[in-house]
Formats: C-alpha cells, sequence, structure tokens
C-alpha cells in the first residue's frame, strides 16, 4: 500500500448543500431546513430556485463552523427527506472542496467544477474570516 504524506489543511466551515426539485420536493427541503436549524446554530444562506455557480440544479445552502460537523452531518444523514446532499469544507481551493474534499448523502450531482476557483470560494460562517 502507498501512502501519501499527509499535509495540514486549514478548512473554515461547512456548506451543506440540499438540492432538491422547485416543483416537487421544495417543500422537503423547507422541513429539512427548518428542522435543522431549529436544532443547531446554522445559518440559511437561501434557497435558489435556479442553478447557480457550480450546482447544475435548485439548491438550499446551510453554512456551518467545522465544530458542528459531528452534530449536523450525522443528523442529515437521517433526516434529508430522501433529498441529496453536499457536504464541502472551505479551504483555500475551491475546487478541492467540491470534488476529492466532499461528501454526498445520497447520491452525487454532477457539479459544474470549472466554475470554481483554485483559490478560497463561498460565504463564510458569520464571524469567522479568512
Ligand atoms: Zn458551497
Amino acid at each position: 500500500m502507498i501512502e501519501k504524506t499527509t499535509q495540514s489543511v486549514a478548512n473554515l466551515g461547512y456548506h451543506a448543500h440540499i438540492y432538491y426539485d422547485p416543483t416537487k420536493t421544495r417543500a422537503a427541503a423547507e422541513r429539512v431546513c427548518a428542522a435543522i436549524e431549529q436544532k443547531f446554530r446554522v445559518e440559511n444562506d437561501g434557497f435558489r430556485d435556479e442553478p447557480r455557480g457550480p450546482h447544475p440544479i435548485s439548491n438550499v445552502l446551510i453554512v456551518f463552523k467545522p465544530d458542528q460537523f459531528e452534530q449536523v452531518v450525522p443528523y442529515l444523514m437521517l433526516n434529508r427527506e430522501g433529498l441529496d446532499v453536499l457536504v464541502h469544507p472551505l479551504t483555500t481551493d475551491a475546487v478541492e472542496d467540491h470534488s476529492g474534499y466532499a461528501i454526498w448523502l445520497g447520491n452525487p450531482v454532477e457539479l459544474k467544477l470549472h466554475t470554481l476557483p483554485h483559490g478560497r470560494g463561498g460565504r463564510l460562517p458569520s464571524g469567522v474570516t479568512a
């Protein structure tokens, strides 16, 4: 087995993008968000009914801090109402954040990675600065 040398990657937070169909599953996405916002101190950055950036379909963005991962992600694993969810970190490489560093709950959605910078991208949690 070949092991890569581990290198430290600075991560400033996470996004959970909850994908939905505006005509069929928006209500489910709203329920998932309402529950997660009630349970945890996460930030809802809004529902995007139109494709935006690397995301080819509608999604709602939940922003949270690194130390919330262990609460938020296990909760979403069990309470996503069948919706597909991308969880990605916020490092200094937005392309890696959305590909090599990402995890998926449900089925992966093919992202438009060419729209992203090899640098910081995406909203950081409130109170966190790069
Ligand atoms: Zn994001």
